[in-house]
Order: structure tokens, then C-alpha cells, then sequence
């Protein structure tokens, strides 16, 4: 996760701890992580899954308030063009391009939700949070990568 999370998302965070605390939950002692209930959707460029860019979403249940987000992408325009010249990736171009390359799956479009889904759970201790309670859609496919 990048450390530059942006200050609006922390007070997002700290109002949801604040909301908790209102219900009398609190952090586990021992770790500080507050149990939140949470929901996730995402959305895509387009339909079908064969999009190559799309944004998963943390939703907290009670408030509605999005609580983290990541944007997915298994394509760049600047790789993509390279590749269709034929220029080969070598490591010192990649070096320099990796800062400002779009892509940061490999994956197919039809698992990029779940890949979103998946990054998100796992850094959400980074937040002070663990997601122990899904409202979901019976998308058991994510729900799995999550588990
Ligand atoms: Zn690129």
C-alpha cells in the first residue's frame, strides 16, 4: 500500500473508529484493529469482464462510507505501445517506466475483481481495521480469495 494515503481516507477511517466507539466497540486491546462489518463492489470500463482497468471498493456497512479503494489495471498505453513496435522491455527501460506504468496486474480481466478484493483485505490491518463481517452478494469467488 502506498504510504501516502491520502489524509481524507484517514478521516474517513477515524470517523468509522469514531462511529464504533459510539456503540460502545472498541479496537482489540492487544492489537488495536477494530472489527468492522464491510461490504465490496467494484467497477469496471466495461462489461463482460474484459475490461483492463476497473476500481474495487471497501464499503463499511453502517455508515456507507467507503473506507479504501483500488484501482486495477492489467494494461498500459505506454507498454502497449512499445510491444506493438516490438521494442523489447528490457530491465533498465522497465527501471525507468516501472513509476509511471498503468499496469499493476497480469492477471486476466475476469480476475481482477477478486485481485482488487484480495489487495484490500490484505492491508486493511495497515488501517486499523480487520473486515471480519462480509455483507456480500454471493460472489463466492471473491469471498474465497478473501478468506
Ligand atoms: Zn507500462
Amino acid at each position: 500500500m502506498d504510504n501516502q494515503y491520502p489524509v481524507r481516507m484517514k478521516d474517513v477511517i477515524s470517523a468509522v473508529f469514531t462511529h464504533y466507539e459510539s456503540y460502545d466497540i472498541l479496537p482489540e486491546p492487544t492489537t488495536g484493529l477494530l472489527d468492522i462489518t464491510d461490504s465490496y463492489d467494484g467497477t469496471w470500463i466495461t462489461r463482460g469482464h474484459s475490461s483492463h482497468i476497473g476500481v474495487g471498493f471497501v464499503v463499511e456497512v453502517d455508515k456507507g462510507f467507503i473506507i479504501d479503494q483500488e484501482v486495477i489495471s492489467n494494461f498500459c498505453h505506454i507498454c502497449s505501445s512499445r510491444e506493438k513496435r516490438q521494442l523489447p522491455a528490457t530491465p533498465e527501460w522497465m527501471a525507468r517506466h516501472a513509476s509511471s506504468c498503468n499496469r499493476n496486474y497480469t492477471g486476466t480481466p475476469a480476475s481482477m475483481g477478486t485481485e482488487a478484493a484480495r489487495r484490500l483485505w490484505s492491508w486493511s490491518t495497515q488501517l486499523g481495521l480487520r473486515y471480519t463481517t462480509y455483507v456480500g452478494d454471493g460472489d463466492s469467488s471473491m469471498y474465497q480469495a478473501v478468506q
